[in-house]
């Protein structure tokens, strides 16, 4: 039977899927000091190199512009790369919301957001995101929520988000395709939940959805 299955993506080689990464950032995405010496100090702290690649960072970062994000959260700071990336799509006033377990992490990110001089609009809020999201459930609602930690929670933070962010706003959660495990034979843990809330995201009908697929794939959902 014919797809859509289309060989001349198919055929795109590593190298040639390189090359044209490098042009997306070189064009649309290129860092400035502070980004790169958010990225250089992340990894030279011994930190997880999983911080989002400028490109998803750029598209976070237009995804937010598009909407015009006054209040923005975030669950999984890290080192606050993607937290730049976000922070930089808000109007003077607007705020940033950031959800991080580990506290060297946190303290980490506070430095590089002082350093990326958004330190003013951005909040990191230290805790497990299951007792920090209880807190905030019911309060001013966001225009834009970015998931982008433990994978096994992703429903529960995607169900929380259709509670929370307004209508029109944004639901991204990172790592869509969890490195091609999206489409394992034999799913992990995290691959079951990741797929239980794309299933969320394509048929819920108060959401608009897709998957971006820059990266390691940006699902996307506006609730309408
Ligand atoms: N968004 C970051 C990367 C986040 S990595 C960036 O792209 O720059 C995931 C982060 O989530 C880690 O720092 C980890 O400590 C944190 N994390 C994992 N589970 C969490 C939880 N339940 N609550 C809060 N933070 C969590
Ligand atoms: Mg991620």
């Amino acid at each position: 039977m014919a797809d859509w299955l289309d060989d001349r993506i198919l055929a795109f080689d590593p190298e040639v899927q390189r090359r044209l990464t490098r042009t997306i950032r070189q064009q649309f995405a290129a860092e400035d000091e502070a980004l790169q010496a958010v990225h250089q100090r992340a990894l030279a702290e011994g930190l997880p190199p999983i911080s989002v690649r400028p490109e998803e960072g750029h598209m976070l970062h237009f995804l937010a512009s598009l909407i015009g994000v006054r209040r923005i959260l975030e669950i999984g700071t890290l080192a606050g790369y993607s937290g730049i990336w976000l922070a930089r799509s808000l109007p003077a006033g607007g705020t940033l919301i950031t959800l991080e377990q580990d506290p060297r992490h946190a303290a980490i990110a506070r430095e590089h957001f002082a350093l990326a001089g958004v330190a003013d609009r951005v909040t990191v809020l230290e805790g497990a995101a299951q007792d920090t999201l209880a807190r905030l459930d019911g309060g001013e609602p966001f225009d834009l929520l970015f998931i982008d930690a433990d994978k096994e929670s992703y429903p529960r933070y995607t169900e929380w988000g259709m509670r929370n962010v307004r209508p029109g706003g944004l639901i991204l959660a990172h790592n869509a395709f969890r490195n091609g495990k999206l489409a394992d034979a034999d799913p992990d843990a995290a691959t079951l939940a990741m797929r239980a809330t794309l299933d969320m995201m394509a048929t819920h009908p108060r959401l608009l959805a897709t998957i971006i697929p820059v990266g390691d794939g940006l699902a996307a959902a506006q609730v309408r």
